[in-house]
């Protein structure tokens, strides 16, 4: 029989309590009587994706906000999750969580599961940046979040960070995120803001009701970001994220080296054996499908061999070690050193890429454009 495929397996709970004006990720309020209908689905479509042969190695619980399940229905789904971890040997079971959306039953079940890890939506310890992002919480639910967590037993946090929100100043970022740090968590993810098309941030910077904060300011903010984190223990190992040595986010590690991944849920995506999904985003369609067996899945892509080459360009480029050309000779057949040689050329000599024999990777001014050079290794 052949060995199981490692896989990293994502659940998309689409429910949250209100909706963040900047937030493009399929998410909704849910509507009484949606919950118990979604979890059931949930578990359908998970037991259908297991009949592959495969072992999961880490587990992320997303969303959405999980949190936001009763209590009664995130057992249900966490627990059948843990049992999952536990036959495989799983390595790391996260679960997404929002400030105030923890209470100490739902924390219990969390820990009861196995779960190992909970990531949560900070954003800023400013109530003005909060209320321009239109989150609900209040800076204190954070510090009141993560202590009833660590009672339950939890002992590994990542906190989500957002920083040129409008109106936002190099101070007052800096004042959140030795704010953040201060509350020990082993993982940061601290991300730029962006105005989404459609989102209704988007629609308010149109209509001059607000403003982006520029370019400099922007580029300035992260780089006191990798400045402060750096001088706090923490080592940037992608563009956005940061961890304790040893801590970093084994899913999303897994995700830009473009390994196997299923995801479960409305949106969510999939990558499997040189294919592409993804759910449809519509939860009543999503439990419709599911009651009647059949898929949720559209925009299945079958890649060449050269489009999957350059995704993985492009991810692996995300990460602070960059493209493993060894690896990447291994995991895709092609040589990147002559399959990228223009890029590589070009972005070498504008000091934004560094090529060394065993390395290829954006080098600190290359990390500020990094879109722009990560587009030269998509297409040929
Ligand atoms: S809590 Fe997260 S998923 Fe929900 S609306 Fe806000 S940003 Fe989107």
């Amino acid at each position: 029989m052949a060995e199981p495929i490692d896989i990293g397996l994502y659940v998309h709970v689409p429910f949250c309590t209100s909706k963040c004006g900047y937030c493009d990720f399929y998410s909704h309020v849910g509507k009484p009587g949606a919950f118990a209908p979604l979890v059931d689905a949930l578990l359908t479509e998970l037991d259908a994706a297991l009949q592959r042969e495969v072992r999961v190695e880490t587990i992320f619980v997303g969303g959405g906000t999980p949190t936001v399940l009763p209590v009664e229905l995130l057992a249900k789904l966490l627990d059948r999750l843990g049992e999952i971890a536990r036959r495989d040997g799983c390595v790391e079971f996260t679960v997404e969580a929002n400030p105030a959306t923890v209470d100490a039953a739902k924390a219990d079940v969390l820990m009861a599961a196995g779960v190992n890890r909970v990531s949560m939506g900070a954003q800023s310890f400013n109530v003005r940046e909060l209320a321009a992002l239109d989150r609900e919480h209040k800076p204190a639910d954070v510090a009141a979040s993560l202590e009833i967590l660590r009672r339950s037993g939890l002992t590994r946090f990542n906190l989500d960070l957002i920083f040129g929100v409008p109106g936002q100043s190099l101070n007052s970022w800096l004042e959140s995120l030795t704010t953040a740090v201060a509350l020990g968590p082993e993982h940061l993810s601290c991300y730029g803001l962006t105005y989404e098309p459609g989102t209704p941030l988007q629609k308010r910077l149109q209509l001059g009701r607000i403003s982006a904060v520029g370019d400099e300011l922007e580029s300035q903010m992260y780089l006191a970001t990798r400045e402060t984190l750096a001088a706090a223990g923490y080592r940037q190992y992608e563009i956005s994220n940061y961890a304790r040595p040893g801590l970093e986010c084994r899913h999303n590690l897994r995700y830009w080296h473009n390994l196997p991944g299923i995801g479960i849920g409305p949106s969510a995506a999939s990558y499997w054996q040189g294919r592409r999904w993804r759910n449809l985003p519509d939860t009543a369609e999503y439990v419709r499908r599911l009651n009647a067996g059949q898929s949720p899945a559209i925009d299945v892509e079958e890649l060449s061999p050269r489009d999957r080459a350059g995704e993985t360009a492009m991810l692996a480029l995300r990460t602070i070690e960059g493209i493993d050309p060894d690896r990447f000779r291994r995991t895709t057949g092609f040589d990147p050193l002559e399959l990228f040689a223009d890029a590589i050329r070009s972005h070498v000599q504008a000091g934004l890429l560094v090529a060394e024999p065993h390395r290829i990777a954006l080098t600190q001014h290359g990390l500020l454009l990094a879109d722009m050079v990560m587009a030269d290794f998509l297409s040929p």
